[in-house]
């Protein structure tokens, strides 16, 4: 009863698809509570441990689902920083995650809890000018499974506990909104990973109808909009998807998402030197993040290859902020020293070299 790769995974699956499967093979509800516990709360890696289950369910689950973790290729960091998790998928592609564990500076906040920063896709469509993820274009939507198992496979390798997650990895989650629910529903089910909706983020670069999609879920979840421009001037130099969906657009949806939800949302600005760093822009960033009553998020831009855009100065970023707090808007600015953090988030790319290398180095062992 070696499970294989080859079926489809166990972690796609709720707990109603869990009873429909149950019932379809002549078992009862109570089944599919049992086979969700061995899962998510004891964390079995065979069927054969679910003991509870007569021996022909086992085998009949065997051949069904595979309990395969995700593979991880590589891990870097220590366990007291932030540590990046290299996972190859079933098809070969790869994937990145990052575990931001208590005690760092994450977002301007003291967190004291472990964050994971998720992916939703193999590469991104969007090409905003200043991510790395973007650089090599769009590959394919992660399955519930694959962003459910980035999530096990961080909290099993060092046997902590994941509190927070940010969908801020690879992709575009709101163009994989389908996937994406099922996996928050899976990730927040008392019966699954029971992490609260409100320390799940979904970060948006602006996917204003996919807005409000998510906004009639009934989660409390919360939204980040990677604003980056106060105006359509600057975002339409830096962000394509703003043509489709200028600000106007954009802050219709995100009245939608107010009515909808009791948190605040979130403003992500990177600040980037000669282009969104003037205090003119912090001035209409206020006056849009008081309309919103949103929170802002200021974060230097980080060096990126392929884009020549620089941060601005600390004095520069400081005054920026001091706008906007002089205008009444809670805003923080990240400021960790290295770029460690910073290039956590959003960054993650794929050197494709270095990607092959490990390929080939996993294929040999
Ligand atoms: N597509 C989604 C999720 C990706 S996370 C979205 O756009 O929100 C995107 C975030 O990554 C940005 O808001 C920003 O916080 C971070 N990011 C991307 N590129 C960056 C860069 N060059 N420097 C600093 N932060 C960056």
């Amino acid at each position: 009863m070696e499970p294989s790769p080859s079926l489809p995974s166990a972690f796609g699956l709720t707990l109603d698809d869990w009873i429909a499967w149950a019932e379809s093979h002549g078992q009862t509800r109570f089944r599919a509570k049992q086979i969700v516990q061995w899962l998510y709360e004891k964390r079995v890696r065979s069927w054969e441990e679910m003991t509870n289950l007569s021996q022909a369910l086992r085998e009949q689950l065997a051949r069904s689902f595979s309990l395969a973790r995700l593979p991880v290729v590589r891990l870097t960091g220590s366990a007291d920083t932030t540590r990046k998790f290299l996972f190859r998928l079933h098809d070969g592609r790869l994937v990145e995650t990052v575990k931001i564990p208590a005690n760092v500076h994450f977002d301007g906040g003291r967190s004291d809890r472990v964050t994971l920063c998720v992916s939703s896709q193999v590469g991104c469509a969007y090409a905003c000018q200043f991510c790395a993820s973007g650089l090599a274009g769009f590959t394919r939507n992660l399955e519930v499974d694959e962003i459910v198992g980035q999530v096990l496979a961080a909290e099993e390798e060092a046997g902590d506990t994941v509190c927070n997650i940010v969908f801020m990895g690879m992709g575009e989650p709101l163009a994989n909104l389908t996937r994406l629910t099922k996996a928050i529903e899976i990730l927040n089910a008392p019966w699954g990973l029971n992490i609260g909706a409100r320390h799940m983020t979904v970060s948006t670069s602006g996917l204003a109808p996919q807005i409000e999609k998510l906004a009639l879920v009934p989660l409390q979840i919360r939204l980040a909009v990677s604003l980056h421009g106060a105006t359509d001037e600057v975002r339409d130099r830096i962000m394509p998807v703003n043509k489709k969906y200028p600000l106007a657009r954009l802050f219709e949806s995100l009245e939608t998402w107010r009515d909808h939800k009791k948190q605040k949302i979130t403003f992500e600005y990177i600040l980037i030197e000669g282009l969104n760093d003037h205090p003119d822009q912090a001035k209409f960033l206020a006056k849009r993040a008081r309309a919103m009553e949103a929170k802002v998020n200021l974060i230097p831009y980080n060096t990126v290859e392929g884009f020549d855009w620089k941060r601005p100065s600390e004095a520069r970023q400081e005054a920026f902020l001091a706008v906007l707090k002089k205008a009444g808007v809670t805003a923080t600015l990240r400021r960790e020293k290295g770029h460690d953090i910073d290039a956590a988030c959003g960054q993650l790319r794929l050197q494709e070299e270095t990607a092959a290398g490990i390929v080939s180095v996993a294929g040999k062992g």
